[in-house]
């Protein structure tokens, strides 16, 4: 087969929401896709509104919203009209105790029904979600809770206990604390959420918002600095709405499958607010990763439309072929995956092993939606990320020393990738933080942070970060978070942390670290300051291997020069070492 370009036929192609994209990029405009919501009066929008109220008033109240899988297989369904009842007891929960709009509710929740309900009874609540992953560890939740000015928080009892308890009493701003799975002897100050939700009646008014208001507040990570609190409005629906309809061509009738957990954007954007405002039937699994559960999955729930993650994949390429064709996937219409660079070996397997390409695309925390991908009309590049949504402006570009921006338009050169902001999923700013996020712009682009190339064609393909953020399992780590919570250890003097390539999670974390003085390097230690890690910071952003080190390599003004421990590490060139200190040479 052909690995340069899997070509769409014409029945491909048929039917497709983008059927052409040079058409459509050229003639779309984003108040065309506001105009497919219904917004609210007076120039207002709720993203929970435009999901769930929407669907309801346009009659498809009895049809399938959510369906969730247990780990035990018990499965627990919600009707459009279910899940909007749902939402609207846990927005009296929220209303009666005060919390309104603005407030932050946090959830620490595996993937339950409560997480989904939760997200959009707050958003109806015109109060403000933020999701946090459940693999996280302590810190990592600490941290995002105080940044966050978490005021409500949402987790089960077996959570709260572990991972919040210890710390509680350190953040004043938490004033309610609901659990799932309460116990009759729930820790103090807690309160039962079943219990709260029942005392509640099942309607409420939609709190008015305006499109710009804020509605969503996702955590990410940069190479140096706590972790950044990326700010999305209401309005973003506009985009999660359209890039549902292009780039994941979804339909009132698909039965649509994101992979991704909430505690991520794209388990929210796509795993809880494109299927619902596209109409679609959203397909929950509460249990990890498992090859044949999957494909079970897929067989008996009919997914038509499926979204997962380029580690997972490769999973499935490791469990082999065979595994799939036991099942019958007739129904799966389109596949598409994000998150880490897909490779081309994949995308291919796809067509060999499930009759189909994955197509792949591309986004960030702080674009809020996919703004790249191969849509379903396009041939495949196996290896590309695709072209950019219509109404994206796409570029690579070249920062200057003085500070402008310069567009390289020779194809198949590498620089970074940059947007023109004015999508309405754009972040709007890092909590607090006004110079992390004023420094994403310049010259009229948004800067990401990814290194890419532009071919002829105008698909874009993936190069690599430009800075030291670590991407393991398609998650985000911040290397100094890592760093941080290793220097808590006494025995700790310096540390430095990177990711080493990996051929199923694209990168695994491991950090190197210099003792201080009395302390000797060990098996044991080394053993003692992984559990340390892991037990502060949780299984997904631990590292998974410690080296200890003399010294650590700096810059002459004492930063840790990660990426020559990188380049040592993997038998790379060491690069400019001009700025080494210089008993390091
Ligand atoms: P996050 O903000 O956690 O969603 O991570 C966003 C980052 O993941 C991007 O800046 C890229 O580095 C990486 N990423 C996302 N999608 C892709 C893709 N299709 N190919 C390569 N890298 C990707």
């Amino acid at each position: 087969m052909d690995w340069q370009r899997i070509r769409k036929r014409p029945e491909d192609r048929l039917g497709a929401n983008l059927a052409d994209y040079d058409a459509c990029a050229r003639t779309f405009s984003w108040a065309q896709a506001r105009a497919l919501l219904d917004g609210l009066p007076n120039g207002g929008l709720n993203i929970a509104h435009e999901a769930v109220d929407r669907q309801v008033a346009a009659g498809n109240g009895v049809r399938l919203a959510l369906r969730c899988i247990g780990r035990d297989d018990r499965v627990r369904d919600f009707t459009y009209e279910a899940l909007g009842a749902a939402i609207n007891k846990f927005g009296n929960v929220l209303a009666r105790r005060g919390v309104s709009k603005g407030d932050r509710v946090f959830t620490l929740l595996g993937r339950v029904p409560e997480l989904y309900i939760a997200a959009l009874g707050t958003l109806k609540n015109g109060s403000v979600f933020s999701p946090l992953f459940s693999a996280f560890g302590p810190e990592p939740i600490k941290a995002r809770m105080t940044i966050g000015d978490a005021k409500v928080l949402i987790t089960s009892e077996a959570f709260y206990r572990r991972k919040i308890e210890p710390w509680r009493k350190e953040l004043a701003t938490l004033q309610h604390i609901f659990l799932t799975d309460c116990s009759n002897n729930p820790p103090e100050g807690a309160t039962d959420l079943a219990a709260a939700m029942a005392d509640c009646p099942d309607s409420f008014e939609t709190i008015w918002t305006a499109p710009e208001d804020m509605a969503l507040l996702h955590f990410t990570s940069g190479t140096t600095g706590r972790p950044k609190g990326a700010v999305h409005v209401h309005e973003a629906a506009v985009g999660h709405h359209i890039t549902g309809r292009f780039a994941l061509d979804l339909r009132p009738d698909d039965v649509f499958w994101c992979t991704a957990d909430p505690g991520w954007v794209t388990g929210v954007s796509y795993g809880i607010i494109s299927p619902l405002t596209n109409g679609a039937t959203l397909i929950v699994d509460q249990a990890d990763f498992d090859a044949e559960r999957w494909y079970r999955i897929l067989e008996r729930e009919k997914v038509s439309v499926w979204y997962t993650a380029p580690t997972a994949i490769r999973m499935l390429m490791k469990a082999g072929a065979g595994i799939a064709g036991r099942f019958d996937l007739s129904h799966l219409r389109l596949m598409a995956s994000v998150g880490e660079p897909l490779n081309p070996e994949a995308v291919v397997w796809g067509v060999e092993a499930l009759g189909k390409p994955f197509h792949d695309n591309w986004w960030q925390t702080e674009t809020g939606g996919i703004m790249i991908s191969n849509f379903r009309s396009m041939d495949v590049k196996p290896g590309s990320m695709g072209r950019p949504l219509p109404g994206v402006g796409a570029g690579i570009v070249e920062r200057c020393e003085d500070g402008t921006v310069r567009e390289i338009v020779a194809p198949m050169t590498s620089g970074e990738l940059a947007l023109r902001p004015g999508w309405p999923s754009m972040m709007r700013a890092y909590l607090h933080e006004d110079q992390r996020y004023r420094k994403c712009f310049a010259d009229g682009w948004y800067l990401t942070g990814d290194l890419a190339m532009r071919d002829d064609e105008g698909y874009y393909w993936f190069v690599g970060r430009a800075d030291d953020v670590i991407k393991s399992a398609g998650h985000l780590i911040g290397p100094f978070e890592v760093e941080s919570a290793l220097m808590e250890h006494p025995a700790v003097a310096e540390a430095a942390v990177i990711g080493m390539p990996d051929p199923t999670a694209g990168e695994f974390v491991k950090a190197f670290v210099a003792l201080k003085g009395g302390f000797e390097p060990s098996d044991a230690l080394r053993k003692e300051l992984l559990g340390h890690a892991r037990q502060r910071l949780g299984p997904a952003v631990a590292p998974k291997d410690i080296a200890f080190r003399q010294n650590l390599p700096k810059t002459r003004s004492g930063k840790i020069m990660r990426r020559l421990l990188k380049a040592r590490e993997l038998g790379l060139p060491e690069g400019d070492l001009s700025t080494l200190e210089s008993e390091e040479r």
